[in-house]
């Protein structure tokens, strides 16, 4: 039977594809769900113009594998998933839309638990959470973590320490030179908790204006965009956009560490490799950029969120990001190879454990 939607499923074991559609409101939606083995899946809703509905089928399934990959290897007991909308956020949404996918979710009754990603904000969850519980990245005022780039600035931190323990010997960030690219939120974040540290920050971003209010703010230098990955430092955080770890950049990095949030740094696994060889420490983004995911997931806690609690997981992130570097190196690979065999390795115990019956 020739079959375009379950060969693609097959390839990578997805479990579900759900299709949202409500014709009225133009609403277009797609839920992919990998793999619940840890429990229900956790994931963001992307906006985005996709041009064909493959594209987005294609998109959505890809986000959803990787939260697998990231929820196992932060620790947490949710699986991977990841909803898309199919439209310009800046001109495609509306309340009713985003109420729409809301009820749709909550149709799924817990099995998906969802919250921001590239194009939705933290008011569109407001508005979610008028029909369904299972919207867990909501403000400050509403019970939630609120910014959720605090934590992950946090947990990018955490791992840089980590990176540098393993270097230097110590995972003190004084007087240590790190070069962040992109000074969003996330970025932005960053450069305080490293100048509260004590490290000689510099900043950049396709955005000049953004680049020199942070700069200001913070009294940090300024470097161009196209130089930042080539500067001699001992940290090169990117913050930005994926794909900047390639072919044309890795043989011109001169750190000692690659330690950032953005998604999907790495153009191809093998340029893990590639920077393996170079003897450059690479901390894998979907470790080190969880801060965010865990604190959201917090408030699922009975209590609702906790931000002390979030913290100390956000925290652990440290450990989690050493484990990887012990693996790497017992096997002599490279780090984000060790860190999708430690996912892997969560998941395939843990399945194993739930296989025993509880009494009722
Ligand atoms: P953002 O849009 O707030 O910030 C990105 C910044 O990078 C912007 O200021 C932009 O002008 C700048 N930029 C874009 N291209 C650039 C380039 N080529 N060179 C220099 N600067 C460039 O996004 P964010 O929320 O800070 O997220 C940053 C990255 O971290 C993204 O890849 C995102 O997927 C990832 N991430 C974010 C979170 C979170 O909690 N926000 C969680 C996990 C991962």
């Amino acid at each position: 039977m020739e079959s375009l939607i379950f060969d693609r499923m097959a390839s990578y074991d997805y479990e579900n594809l759900f299709f949202c559609q409500e014709k009225t409101l133009g609403l277009q939606a797609i839920i992919a769900i990998h793999n619940t083995t840890l429990g229900p899946a956790a994931g963001g809703i992307r906006m985005w113009p996709y041009k064909s509905e493959d594209e987005a089928i294609q998109d959505v399934l890809r986000l959803a594998r990787g939260m697998t990959y990231k929820c196992a290897a932060c620790g947490v007991s949710y699986g991977g998933g990841k909803c898309v909308i199919i439209g310009d956020p800046r001109r495609d949404k509306s309340e009713a839309k985003l109420r729409a996918l809301a009820r749709f979710i909550h149709r799924l009754n817990g099995l998906f638990i969802t919250g921001v990603d590239v194009g939705t904000n933290l008011d569109d969850m407001v508005i979610m959470r008028q029909e369904t519980p299972y919207v867990v990245t909501l403000p400050a005022s509403w019970g939630g973590p609120g910014d959720s780039s605090l934590e992950t600035a946090y947990g990018v931190v955490q791992g840089m320490r980590a990176c540098l323990k393993e270097i230097y010997g110590s995972p003190d960030l004084r007087d240590r030179t790190v070069a962040v690219q992109g000074v969003g939120a996330v970025g932005r974040n960053a450069v305080r908790y490293l100048t509260e540290a004590g490290a000689q920050v510099t900043i950049t971003d396709i955005d000049q204006e953004r680049a020199a209010l942070v700069a200001g703010e913070f009294n940090v230098q300024v470097a161009a965009p196209e130089e930042i990955h080539r500067l001699p430092l001992d940290v090169y955080s990117p913050c930005a956009l994926g794909g900047v770890l390639n072919d044309r950049s890795i043989p011109e990095l001169r750190c000692k560490i690659v330690c950032g949030s953005a998604n999907n740094q790495l153009l191809e696994a093998r340029h893990g490799d590639m920077l393996q060889q170079r003897g450059i420490l690479y901390a894998p983004d979907y470790i080190v950029s969880a801060g965010g995911l865990l604190s959201g997931l917090d408030s699922l806690n009975p209590g609702g969120f906790n931000h002390e609690r979030a913290r100390e997981k956000v925290a652990h992130l440290y450990d989690a990001m050493q484990q990887v570097i012990a693996t790497a190196a017992e096997r002599g690979i490279a780090t984000n190879r060790a860190a999708d065999i430690l996912a892997e390795q969560r998941i395939a115990a843990i399945g194993q454990a739930k296989r025993l019956a509880i009494p009722i």
